[in-house]
């Protein structure tokens, strides 16, 4: 790594920017960032770097379930498995391209061992079987876990590595443009520009300039556009930094929600459901307690067995609505919060029925039934009496279940022995993101997103294969960059030539924004064309307002176009109209256009799928014009099912849409001879 200061003349001024000189930039430090970094590394491609906007942020950290999975091969036991089963299952969720599902399942083993020896404790027998358990949309037993915080140990364990090999961290580094080679034929990323948010004050407003030769984009999920969101509080997602240059993404309709608790943001899936809590929602001051589940299922015994399958059937799903599904709960959960404007609460201190039930209660209850285990069917009594946990209210049962998912709470202020949990259904995951070949390379040349900004996944995607396909994507990317891409980047001069128009550019933003004639003081707020002064905050409320109700698990044709019209609406507003009284919240800037950019794409791609005729599927439900819910899952075409949506903004920042036909999974030919001779003769890595 090569750094120095580079002077830019701007409107009459120099402005000295730190520079640097780099083979590939890091962005993120996430487990898909780090694990990237140290498979580099490993690979000889030793002169890299990471930039992150807070070391320690992000989901993989911070975000975490009852039993967070990871999920991997088969490699336990009598099993049955191979990487072609894992990536039919993996392709079976519908829109995924079938090349990329078995890339996931080829490296899942190595994946996973490099996790294990660096040190993230996932369980194994006397005899090292890493035994497993089916997770989501699993056809074996691919699901494991180091318990709740699985992704927090990848984090520190990869964290470790990344130390340990003195890889250069920039923290405190927001990334905020990526730097593109506009001559030539097709696009190729040449580095980016930063804010050393520590530096935000100075006369260069905080700016550096990093040349590279590859851009390994980790950023994560888009979070930063919901209004309840299970993503941690850390996490807000870049996806327009790549949108903005014209990266292509895919299945960017395809989101999973959830229900999550909300003040601090955790899954409630797994034991938080099979102790089989009480539902309850109360008015926004807590008062007027209902147990609002009791009148839409059909009888007590649906409703006992619906909330013991939410743990295993975590993310709402459009098909297990009908018939007293366990989906069914996140309707009328949605319907409380978002329609009544009431508050929802776990209650793990009584059982269901129980208030109604006692001699005072003067609340009719729709079954003439007290609450027992016995209500449960036997599979799903089975499983809680081999659990040893048969406790009398749900808290003891989950204390049976699962210990650590109790602490988790109470270390975080929360107390579940005691109080109630408010929860939500939240976004939580987006399958889709931006498009890569099979080395993760983008559409942009030395481009790879890797980890949940990629979108490799579609509709439905088995529980904890997000974590897999991160890891995955940073060992293609670190082999197809050793072979192919580790080569110094441009000369300065040659560098400052390709892309002083955007450096430039970038000044003249900064400029244009940061009002210093202004005598206030606060420096989040901007004006707008008529004087009116919004905040930075009021106009991310606006934004995340308008995606929870029409870009979620509940979307309407009429209600996305409008989300989109005034969407187009807030974007133009800003893009003139923004001030600032001082450089400190330049960052804040960014990061809003780019949640702004980034709905107004993810909006783009729901209404094209409405427009194409395309129903109600894994993690949402259409409603039609009189605002029912459509359980129709067949689209007349099913053109939908067989295409995947790539979506991307052209230079004049106009969308456009193409369908491309699904993939297949490669007949791989994995005749011994045939690759041996091939991978000595340089053919497999091109
Ligand atoms: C509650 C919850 C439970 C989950 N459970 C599971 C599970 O059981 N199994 C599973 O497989 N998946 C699960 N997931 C999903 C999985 O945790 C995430 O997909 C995964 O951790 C994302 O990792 P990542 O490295 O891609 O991104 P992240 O870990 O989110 O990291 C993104 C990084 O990018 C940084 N960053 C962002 N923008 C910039 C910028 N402009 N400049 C510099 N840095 C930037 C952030 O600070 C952060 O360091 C869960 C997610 C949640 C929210």
């Amino acid at each position: 790594m090569h750094c120095g200061k580079i002077n830019i003349e701007y409107n009459s001024n120099t402005f000295e920017l730190p520079y640097v000189e780099i083979n590939t930039l890091i962005i993120g430090s996430g487990a898909a960032a780090l694990n990237a970094a140290v498979q580099l590394y490993n690979k000889g491609v030793t002169n890299i770097a990471i930039a992150t906007d807070n070391w320690g942020g992000g989901t993989s950290n911070n975000a975490g379930s009852d039993k967070q999975t990871y999920y991997k091969l088969s490699l336990a036991g009598k099993e049955m498995d191979s990487p072609y089963a894992m990536a039919s299952d993996l392709f079976w969720g519908g829109c995924m391209h079938g090349d990329i599902a078995l890339c996931e399942a080829h490296h899942s083993a190595e994946s996973f061992y490099n996790l294990v020896n660096i040190g993230v404790p996932f369980p194994h027998d006397k005899y090292g079987g890493y035994t497993g358990y089916k997770t989501d949309n699993d056809s074996r037993a691919r699901g494991t876990s180091a318990g709740p915080l699985t992704s927090h140990l990848m984090f520190q364990k990869l964290a470790k590595e990344v130390i340990k090999r003195g890889i250069p961290v920039f923290n405190n580094h927001e990334v905020v443009e990526l730097l593109v080679n506009r001559s030539g034929v097709g696009k190729k990323v040449i580095g980016a520009i930063a804010i050393n948010k520590k530096e935000a004050n100075a006369n260069n407003y905080g700016y550096i300039i990093f040349n590279s030769t590859n851009i390994l984009l980790c950023t994560g999920g888009p979070a930063g556009m919901y209004k309840w969101p299970v993503y941690p509080e850390s996490q807000t997602g870049s996806t327009g930094l790549a949108l903005k240059i014209g990266a292509v993404a895919q299945n960017l309709t395809e989101s999973q929600f959830g229900l999550g608790s909300v003040k601090f943001r955790w899954n409630v899936s797994g034991s938080y459901q099979q102790a089989i809590p009480r539902y309850v929602s109360t008015d926004k001051d807590g008062n007027d307690e209902r147990e609002f589940l009791n009148d839409s299922f059909a009888s007590a015994e649906s409703l006992v067995n619906a909330i013991f399958l939410k743990g295993y059937q975590w993310p709402f799903n459009a098909v297990r609505i009908k018939n007293d599904g366990s989906s069914l709960i996140d309707i009328l959960v949605h319907r409380e919060t978002v329609k009544k404007g009431r508050r929802v609460f776990l209650d793990f201190t009584h059982n269901l029925f129980d208030i109604y039930c006692r001699p005072n209660s003067n609340v009719k209850l729709k079954y003439d039934t007290k609450f027992h285990l016995s209500l449960l069917n036997d599979e799903a009594y089975g499983y809680l009496e081999k659990s040893n946990a048969l406790g009398r209210l749900p808290i003891e049962r989950l204390n049976e279940l699962n210990r650590p998912a109790i602490d988790l709470y109470k270390n975080n202020g929360i107390d579940i022995e005691r109080e109630y949990l408010e929860i939500a259904v939240c976004a939580q995951h987006c399958n889709g993101g931006l498009k890569g070949n099979i080395w993760w390379e983008s559409n942009i040349k030395n481009l790879f997103p890797i980890g949940e900004v990629a979108g490799t996944h579609g509709v439905n995607r088995p529980g904890g294969a997000s974590l897999n396909a991160g890891q995955v994507g940073g060992i293609r990317a670190a082999m197809y960059i050793s072979e192919n891409y580790n080569s110094p980047p441009h000369e300065k001069e040659y560098f400052l030539e390709l892309a002083m128009e955007q450096i430039s550019d970038t000044l003249s933003f900064a400029d244009k924004i940061i009002r210093k004639d202004s005598n206030s003081s606060d420096s989040k707020t901007i004006d707008n064309s008529k004087s009116e002064r919004v905040s930075i905050q009021d106009s991310l409320e606006d934004i995340r307002l308008r995606m929870s109700a029409s870009g979620s698990h509940i979307r309407n044709k009429d209600g996305v176009r409008k989300a989109l019209m005034e969407a187009w609406k807030q974007f133009t507003l800003l893009k003139d109209n923004v001030t600032l009284q001082s450089s400190r919240s330049l960052a804040n800037v960014y990061k809003l256009y780019d949640i702004c950019l980034t709905h107004i794409v993810y909006l783009e791609a729901i209404m094209e799928y409405l427009d194409k005729d395309g129903k109600s599927r894994g993690s949402f439900i259409i409603t039609n014009s009189d605002n029912e819910l459509d359980f129709d899952l067949k689209s007349i075409s099913d053109f939908v099912s067989n295409n995947i949506q790539e979506i991307w903004l052209d230079n004049n920042m106009s969308v456009k849409i193409r369908w491309v036909d699904v993939r297949p999974i490669p007949d791989d030919d994995v005749w011994f001879e045939s690759v041996w001779r091939d991978f000595r003769d340089g053919k497999i890595i091109q």
